[in-house]
């Protein structure tokens, strides 16, 4: 893809360099109204219905959002071999201040892709302030924060081995750099949109976040803490809106022309790469539908689709469906 402007000073954070610090600030701003269309009114006229009865009996144990953090959630993957950074030509761009005095300022061999998150969180944040200006919503601006191997945040202790996350308490994307080489590499998801789908994800979570949604996703599950899991789970529903939210965002790219030939394959082959069933057929030999938190393949690429047809968060209600197999 190809951004019209470069994104300067763009949404972006380096803390590449930093091997410790508290992360993130404060909260994001007031909580907003549902611009999705009375997102969760489904689910929770449901709530005592068929649907509740099902999502409680699934159980199971989570991971990453123990912490209210939404992410990849690779680390049914952990112990993974970092794979090396392969260095990329690059102009300019030095390392911050504070970076690590082993590297050469002015010779980031990350520059590049540095400068392409920075475009691709700006450009999503500049879409969904127009989204939500045009429901009548003021949308605050996430940022996303570089870091490498581990990073403290709003929601505790992030790791590079989870993969990109969103932490709520922050309002701020994570991202280790090294995640791409992973994602080509391991998942076979090349290609710059396949990152900007992962980051454009991640942006979907904050939407979440503004519209309130996250805020009472985390109230039902408190209620009733296996809600969350299993295939028909919120964490499930969660993921997929994320996924369907990217799709829009994704839309809007190509309405602007700045997508390539390939750049949707790129993305659905990301979304098909890091589904459940993806993972964890690759790294535990078996499908365990029970364990789900981000939905399957099929159901990833599904919910991108429908947000990039059409181009309306209004189509991404993944609460209120039965059947998440649309
Ligand atoms: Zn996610």
């Amino acid at each position: 893809m190809e951004f019209e402007d470069p994104a300067d000073p763009g949404d972006l954070i380096d803390r590449r360099g930093d091997t410790g610090g508290l992360g993130g600030g404060g909260g994001s701003g007031a909580l907003l109204g549902a611009v999705l269309g009375g997102l969760l009114a489904g689910r929770r006229r449901r709530a005592g219905g068929g649907m509740g009865i099902l999502i409680a009996v699934i159980v199971v144990v989570f991971v990453i959002r123990g912490c209210g953090a939404a992410g990849f959630d690779l680390s049914s993957m952990s112990g993974l071999n970092r794979l090396p950074q392969a260095p990329s030509a690059s102009p300019g761009g030095g390392l911050p201040s504070g970076g690590d005095p082993g590297e050469v300022a002015g010779a980031d061999p990350e520059a590049a892709d540095v400068q392409f998150a920075n475009a691709v969180v700006t450009d999503a944040n500049n879409v969904w302030t127009d989204q939500f200006r045009s429901a009548g919503q003021r949308y605050s601006r996430t940022k996303i924060v570089l870091y490498r191997d581990a990073v403290n945040t709003g929601c505790g202790q992030g790791s590079a081995s989870a993969g990109p996350f969103y932490c709520p308490a922050d309002s701020l994307v994570y991202l280790d750099l090294a995640f791409w080489n992973e994602l080509s590499n391991r998942f076979g998801a090349g290609g710059d949109f396949a990152r900007a789908y992962v980051i454009a994800h991640e942006v979907g979570h904050h939407v979440q976040n503004e519209l309130g949604i996250s805020e009472q996703v985390r109230r039902l599950e408190a209620d009733d803490p296996s809600a969350a899991n299993g295939e028909t789970g919120l964490s499930v529903r969660t993921e997929l809106q994320a996924d369907c939210l990217a799709g829009v965002w994704a839309h809007t790219a190509y309405e602007r022309r700045l997508l390539d030939t390939g750049d949707i394959d790129e993305a659905l082959r990301a979304a098909q790469a890091v589904g459940d069933d993806t993972i964890q057929r690759s790294s535990v030999g078996r499908v365990r539908p029970d364990t789900f938190t981000h939905g399957t393949a099929h159901q990833r690429q599904q919910w991108f689709r429908r947000g990039y047809e059409s181009g309306s968060s209004d189509r991404c209600d993944t609460f209120s469906v039965d059947d998440l197999d649309i």
